[in-house]
């Protein structure tokens, strides 16, 4: 499956995301092809509407984060339908960055650590404890398939600094899309 990233401002990326009925050969076809552009634009993680479809999806490249902070990427994952639990009290402030908000860097607060149960490309259920930055990047995903952005955190002055750069992408990458 051919697919192209959509771009800050793309309505897709505001929409709450369906769930999926069924793993089926085009949900799996979809997976995988969210996959190669995850690792073609060298992202940790992507979702559905990222690519222009609003159903609740994504994929993880992310595996573990090091205690130097160092990030390893592994085999990639697929969560179909994810559902989070156990979001721990305690938060940490880190930086994020977007496929969709090319070029925007900002730090975000968030918790650090959580339980995520989904679907896998069997459509079998598999429940995964996260923490720091893998918490992070399922948060963040997961946040896409409800229509919020990391941006959308930031308020205030921190938020004002962003919008030139904001309608840059904007501009830069409206005419993109296919
Ligand atoms: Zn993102």
């Amino acid at each position: 499956m051919s697919l192209e990233l959509v771009y800050y401002n793309d309505p897709v990326l505001r929409k709450r995301a369906e769930p999926v009925k069924r793993v089926t050969a085009e949900v799996v076809a979809l997976a995988k092809g969210m996959v190669e552009v995850m690792q073609r634009s060298n992202g940790l993680g992507l979702a559905a509407p990222q690519v222009g479809h609003s159903l609740r999806i994504f994929v993880m490249a992310l595996e573990r984060e090091e205690e130097d902070g160092t990030l390893v990427l592994g085999e990639p994952r697929t969560f179909i339908n994810p559902e989070l639990s156990h979001l721990s009290e305690v938060t940490v402030e880190a930086t994020e960055g977007c496929l969709s908000i090319p070029g925007l860097r900002a730090p975000v607060v968030r918790p650090l650590s959580l339980v995520v149960e989904a679907l896998d490309l069997q459509g079998e259920r598999f429940r995964l404890e996260a923490t720091g930055y893998v918490a992070r990047c399922v948060l963040h995903e997961t946040d896409h398939l409800n229509g919020v952005l990391f941006i959308d955190y930031l308020k205030g002055k921190r938020r004002a600094a962003l919008e030139p750069t904001l309608m840059q992408i904007d501009q830069r990458y409206r005419g993109c899309k296919s």
